[in-house]
């Protein structure tokens, strides 16, 4: 059996589980890099379930392990101890061609730094995606049109990222990380490069699409950016301390 249907089986059979609604559950995730001396436990015992169409953002200080926790979480990466189900399938154990199919059939990622390609104009940058989907080619254009749309540049389909500002590069991002219409969206401090206008209006994409049912995670440091969301989960020493902050208690959290 080829690892496609192998996959398939998998994401098919998890719809029959009795825990749909839980799209993200890490039970006991540890995260160890190097070894002996230079040993850093990135993640301790990490416990957290996400259901579906949650829009949650996560913090907490630098090195608390919220960027190792995203890589997990969005197939990056692997956990040195744990299990990890997304979509009710543990994705723990699988190996790199698995994890790669699972991020192209299920995540969208968007990061700090934008990372489009800069000689592809903003339609290529957000049809490339469907071509690894294996989309056939008539279609990736009306799709990526379609994202690019939704993110408010439809005027931008033909500028390269130099050519586009800070805040239209995220859209271009965020185009390009829903076109395959994933089922969660992970973004890892994604306004970190923006000023607050373009902050907002990425937050307010954020929100629509949340809207529509998918699930958007995102780490952030900005108490404004995480208070616009559902759910706040507080990360501290590779552990995860509250798991549903309101904004009042992060309020007060960050200023005691
Ligand atoms: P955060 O995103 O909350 O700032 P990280 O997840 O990046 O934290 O890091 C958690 C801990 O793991 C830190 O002590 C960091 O130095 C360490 N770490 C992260 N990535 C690596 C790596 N590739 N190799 C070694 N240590 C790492
Ligand atoms: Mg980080």
């Amino acid at each position: 059996m080829s690892t496609t249907l192998m996959i398939s089986d998998l994401v098919n059979e998890s719809l029959d589980g009795n825990s749909c609604s839980q799209i993200i559950r890490l039970e006991n995730i540890f995260k160890v890099y190097g070894t002996g001396e230079t040993e850093v436990r990135a993640l301790n015992n990490i416990n957290l379930v996400i259901n579906q169409g949650e829009y949650c953002a996560i913090m907490g200080p630098s090195g608390s392990g919220k960027s190792t926790a995203m890589n997990i979480i969005g197939c990056l990466d692997r956990p040195s101890g744990g299990n990890y189900y997304l979509d009710n399938v543990n994705v723990a154990d699988m190996n790199d061609q698995q994890l790669a199919q699972i991020r192209n059939l299920k995540l969208g990622f968007v990061f700090q730094q934008f990372h489009l390609l800069t000689q592809l104009t903003a339609l290529e940058n957000v049809m490339l995606p469907m071509v690894y989907a294996g989309v056939k080619p008539a279609e990736r254009k009306d799709r990526a049109v379609e994202a690019l749309i939704r993110v408010g540049l439809e005027k931008r389909l033909h500028n390269k990222p130099n050519q586009l500002s800070g805040g239209q590069q995220q859209r271009v991002a965020i185009a390009r990380a829903i076109v395959n219409a994933p089922v969660v969206l992970l973004a890892d401090e994604p306004t970190g490069a923006l000023d607050s206008r373009t902050t907002q209006e990425v937050l307010d994409i954020f929100s629509e699409l949340n809207s529509t049912g998918i699930t958007v995670i995102m780490v952030t440091h900005e108490t404004e950016v995480a208070s616009q969301t559902k759910r706040i989960v507080w990360f501290r020493d590779g552990e995860v301390v509250h798991s549903h902050l309101t904004p009042q208690e992060l309020h007060h959290l960050v200023s005691s």
